[in-house]
């Protein structure tokens, strides 16, 4: 019996796998679905410096139905939106997305909304409405479908409408269970908006109460930048594309008759030899232009002639091999042949497709790499700094990959594609929401693991308006909260190791952590984007940062030790010193008792 081969489309693979992004039960679901789409408003308004305005609604669609039920999500924000264009592609397709590059962004995979709109879609099969504007004039208004094994989108309806503000709203009907779900997403969002200082986060929720968390500052975080990768930062596979864009793209084939009247000949029917000897000649081949000189040079290779060069599809020039793979349309077979020692015509294939040179590759593609140190990696890895990156084997590009996560002297990597919230906004965050009576925060400087740059941000609080006791910690990488599976945290786990008897900090003590970690590349444990692998690097950050605050904080403590030492001392006194001194008048038989009263300011006490 023979087997069936299938292959299954991404969108197919996501909805076979949904939990694995964080949708796996009616009450997982919509917080995440929350979560996915709270992000993406946040990321477009944060990459286009638009002080956020975000709205979030979660209505069911029987009032009188039980949990778990169909609800309405909609979150509407005051972005760029998108380009008409897109926006069935972004909504409806798994894996398409706008946030690929190297830079910070909430979003990683061009998934989280879609894979939200797929759970919708499978739970209340009803499509995703949106309505974008990019001019704040009108707005496009699409109701879309996806197509879950072509993984494409199917607009059921679009239409134009005119609109008095830019912006997205897109909204999905759902299975969820607001009863359970509630407590988290209400944290979600509070967590989100001490994050987002700069943002106006406003939920609306299914009993139709409200929550507006309004911006506390007026000024965004400086945006992150795009840049190269770093050297440490790059496997095979990345080299193999960055390579494969060095070079360029074979341009579809020019038509024969231009080059026979380039050649200037008068008959089409001249035989390749004469064609060739008649290129050949330096005069000719000088001013027959580009496209002619590619079209002669795989003539000559393929020993094709014009005519026959009709009926083929050239698919990759090798210059590593020195073959050329094409494809026969007549013949319906895939050839590969060897290009002859032939000049100028192997030459001409050569300078073209061999790409560019090591050394360039290295200081144009990567960061902070310049020409010295990429002179002194091409020694260490064993190649010339002249080698052409085309002509690479699949060996040389492995020892390649391998050198450069082996080198030691690259500069580590550049910070300036990360967004920080900054100490000032951290504070001011902590400080509105808990009001303590202690409060310290500090960024560390930028580090990297395996060549992506992060940078920790940590904030302490103490007493005053914090409620709960114990150590408690809010946990943020790339402004997200994380809510969920904290047991195996990074973070908790810093937070855990760390003596607190040392630092005067009782067990109960009204206590809260705010950790924040800043990379292009969070290790996230799952796609779900929960919790935060324990990678060194970064836990020995976290580790600085909170023994640095855990000072501040003792430091702290011990001065209020001393003043409520002080204070007791002070009522001690205050309670016993109108008797002794009422006993001593009588004593020494005085009518009027002596000025006692200046000994009860504090200073004075403080200093005995
Ligand atoms: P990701 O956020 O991981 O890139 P998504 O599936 O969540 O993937 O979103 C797909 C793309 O749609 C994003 O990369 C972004 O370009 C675009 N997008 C999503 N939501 C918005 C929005 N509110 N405003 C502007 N663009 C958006
Ligand atoms: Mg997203």
């Amino acid at each position: 019996m023979s087997e069936r081969f299938n292959q299954i489309s991404p969108s197919e693979f996501f909805y076979r796998n949904r939990d694995l992004a964080g949708f796996s039960n009616p009450t997982r679901s919509l917080y995440t679905a929350v979560r996915e789409f709270v992000e993406n408003s946040l990321d477009a308004c944060d990459q286009n410096g638009i002080l956020p305005d975000v709205k979030l609604t979660i209505k069911p669609i029987n009032p009188d139905s039980a949990d778990p039920r169909l609800y309405r999500l909609t979150v509407s924000d005051n972005g760029p939106g998108i380009e008409s264009a897109h926006v069935p592609l972004a909504f409806g397709t798994v894996l398409y997305g706008s946030k690929f590059g190297l830079k910070q962004a909430r979003g990683m995979f061009g998934l989280g909304a879609t894979m939200a709109i797929l759970y919708g879609q499978i739970t209340a099969n009803k499509p995703v409405t949106v309505s974008s504007s990019t001019d704040g004039q009108t707005s496009d208004d699409f109701e879309i479908l996806l197509d879950i094994q072509k993984n494409k989108p199917i607009i059921q309806r679009h239409a134009i409408s005119e609109t008095a503000s830019r912006g997205l709203e897109v909204g999905i009907v759902l299975l969820g269970d607001y009863s359970k779900a509630g407590v988290k997403i209400r944290d979600y969002v509070y967590q989100t908006s001490l994050i987002t200082p700069y943002a106006t986060i406003s939920f609306d929720d299914p009993k139709d109460n409200v929550y507006r968390y309004k911006r506390i500052l007026d000024e965004m975080p400086k945006p992150p930048t795009l840049i190269n990768p770093h050297p440490h930062g790059v496997d095979v596979e990345t080299i193999r594309r960055m390579v494969a864009e060095s070079v360029p793209q074979i341009p579809p084939l020019a038509d024969t008759s231009e080059l026979f009247a380039a050649l200037r000949f008068r008959n089409h029917t001249a035989k390749l030899d004469t064609i060739l000897a008649k290129a050949k000649a330096k005069h000719t081949w000088k001013r027959i232009g580009q496209q002619n000189r590619l079209m002669i040079s795989l003539m000559a290779a393929l020993q094709r002639t014009p005519k026959d060069m009709a009926d083929i599809r050239i698919d990759e020039i090798d210059m590593a091999s020195e073959q050329i793979h094409y494809y026969d349309l007549r013949q319906g077979k895939a050839h590969s042949a060897e290009i002859p020692d032939m000049d100028p015509f192997r030459s001409h294939l050569r300078s073209i497709y061999a790409g560019e040179m090591l050394q360039t590759f290295l200081t144009g593609r990567f960061q902070r790499v310049g020409a010295r140190t990429a002179e002194r990696f091409s020694e260490f890895a064993g190649f010339k700094p002249e080698k052409r990156m085309g002509t690479m084997t699949n060996q040389d590009l492995v020892r390649l990959s391998d050198s450069l996560q082996r080198y030691g002297d690259f500069i580590s990597p550049d910070p300036s594609c990360l967004a920080p919230l900054g100490p000032e906004p951290l504070e001011k965050g902590l400080q509105k929401f808990f009001e303590p009576d202690f409060l310290s925060v500090v960024q560390r400087s930028a580090s990297a693991y395996s060549g992506f740059p992060f940078v920790v941000e940590m904030g302490i609080a103490y007493g005053g308006n914090i409620q709960s006791r114990g150590i408690k910690a809010y946990r943020f990488a790339n402004r997200i909260p994380l809510l969920y599976d904290e047991g195996s945290d990074v973070v908790l786990k810093v937070i855990h190791d760390i003596d607190w008897s040392r630092y005067k900090v009782k067990q109960d003590a009204p206590l809260v952590v705010a950790s924040h970690i800043c990379s292009t590349r969070i290790p996230y444990k799952t796609v779900g984007k929960e919790n935060v692998a324990d990678r060194p690097e970064i836990e020995r950050e976290l580790k600085l940062a909170l023994q640095y605050l855990a000072r501040r904080l003792s430091g702290y403590m011990s001065k209020r030790g001393k003043a409520e030492a002080a204070k007791k001392r002070a009522n001690l006194y205050a309670k016993y010193m109108p008797l002794i001194s009422q006993f001593c008048t009588e004593l020494a038989g005085y009518e009027k008792e002596p000025q006692y009263t200046a000994l009860f300011k504090a200073d004075t006490m403080e200093k005995k």
